[in-house]
């Protein structure tokens, strides 16, 4: 059966990525198969995290969904910290990876920076957590920007050496369906699938509007190398005006974007936020000047984040609202991961005794 996984971390503010590369996706799944959407605190937490303003971004990432479109009556949406089972997963799941896989994650290299003896244990053991939270519901499908594509090829790597150390235990107990795609590597039966990444659209990696060869971030020191999702008018016109781009005018078709990251970025961004290709955009705005392109971009930005900004400061002012959809979000989580996780422990021979 089909699953929707994916997670956004409470770090600080929402932006124009995070939106158009996975938030505005994860609206047309949740009518396609059931959909779990996470806010992810225990992964916050991997690097340093007012506890204050943890609990606030935590409302702000669940208005931002709810503001976006997910309906908390078909998609499931709650705090990762609220179902245990995510954690216990992780545990089994460090002990299933290689050090030397994990070694070879680049968001662990960039985000830990020059000083390595100084990151967490939980920042080199983040994409362990993250398989766990998408193999703790058997999550088949997980729609994430471009910048998870490792991560995700871990998951699968996770689920296979778990499938295929384990796999007489599978079987023993009863456990396994049988494999889709059998190979002489892969086993007969499998507990966990193996998940389909789904990493596609206009928008998978957009660019800081300070740096056209980093992805836009929201631990970016500098603000004004993103639009954050609930920046106003202003701000918006200011930073797109402030973008760094080159001298030359908008090229009239797609391979004059080549070896011009910074241009390549907003006509992505412009795409995304139409709707339509980036050979469409510059069939409109080809030949033309930044001058005149940028406040076309600030105003469709505006256009089509405004609303959703308006929709999050009216949730936000009722906390006690949003409290309640990560309840009861986190019972149904909590209903479909408990029976999965008792499964995993005995498969792993953990003696029950209560
Ligand atoms: P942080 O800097 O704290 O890691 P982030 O901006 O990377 O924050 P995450 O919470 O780590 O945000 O990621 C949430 C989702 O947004 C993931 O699916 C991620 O792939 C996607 N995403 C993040 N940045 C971008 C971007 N620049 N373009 C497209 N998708 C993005
Ligand atoms: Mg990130």
């Amino acid at each position: 059966p089909k699953r929707v996984f994916s997670g956004v971390q409470p770090t600080g503010n929402l932006h124009l990525g995070n939106y158009l590369g996975a938030i505005s996706r994860f609206v047309p799944l949740q009518d396609e198969m059931p959909s779990i959407y996470c806010v992810v605190d225990m992964h916050a937490i991997t690097v340093w995290q007012d506890p204050a303003e943890l609990t606030r971004a935590t409302r702000e990432v669940t208005a931002a969904y709810l503001a976006a479109g997910i309906d908390p009556k078909k998609a499931i949406i709650f705090n990762q910290s609220q179902v245990k089972e995510h954690a216990e997963l992780a545990w089994i799941f460090n002990c299933v990876a290689r050090m030397g896989w994990l070694s070879r994650m680049t968001q662990f290299k960039e985000k830990a920076g020059k000083n390595r003896e100084n990151a967490s244990v939980g920042l080199f053991a983040y994409p362990a957590l993250m398989a766990a939270d998408i193999l703790a519901y058997r999550a088949t499908h997980v729609p994430v920007g471009d910048d998870q594509k490792q991560h995700l090829e871990l998951t699968r790597d996770i689920a296979q050496k778990f499938n295929n150390d384990f796999q007489d235990r599978i079987k023993e107990l009863g456990l396994g369906v049988p494999n889709p795609e059998p190979s002489p590597e892969t086993p007969d039966e499998l507990f966990f699938p193996v998940t389909e990444p789904m990493i596609a659209g206009p928008a998978t990696r957009i660019m800081s509007l300070r740096d056209g060869t980093k992805k836009m971030s929201k631990s970016d020191p500098s603000d004004l190398s993103r639009i954050n999702l609930t920046d106003d008018t202003d701000t918006i016109a200011r930073k797109f005006k402030k973008a760094k781009t080159d001298p030359e005018p908008l090229p009239g078709e797609i391979e004059g974007l080549e070896a011009r990251p910074e241009a390549d970025n907003l006509v992505g961004i412009y795409a995304a936020l139409s709707g339509v290709t980036k050979a469409d955009v510059l069939k409109e705005y080809g030949g033309q000047q930044f001058s005149t392109f940028k406040p076309a971009l600030s105003e469709l930005a505006v256009e089509k984040l405004s609303p959703i900004a308006a929709e999050m400061r009216n949730l936000i002012a009722d906390p006690a609202h949003i409290d309640a959809v990560l309840k009861d979000g986190a019972e149904r989580a909590a209903a479909i991961a408990e029976p999965i996780l008792h499964d995993v422990k005995r498969i792993a021979g953990f003696l029950e005794c209560r």
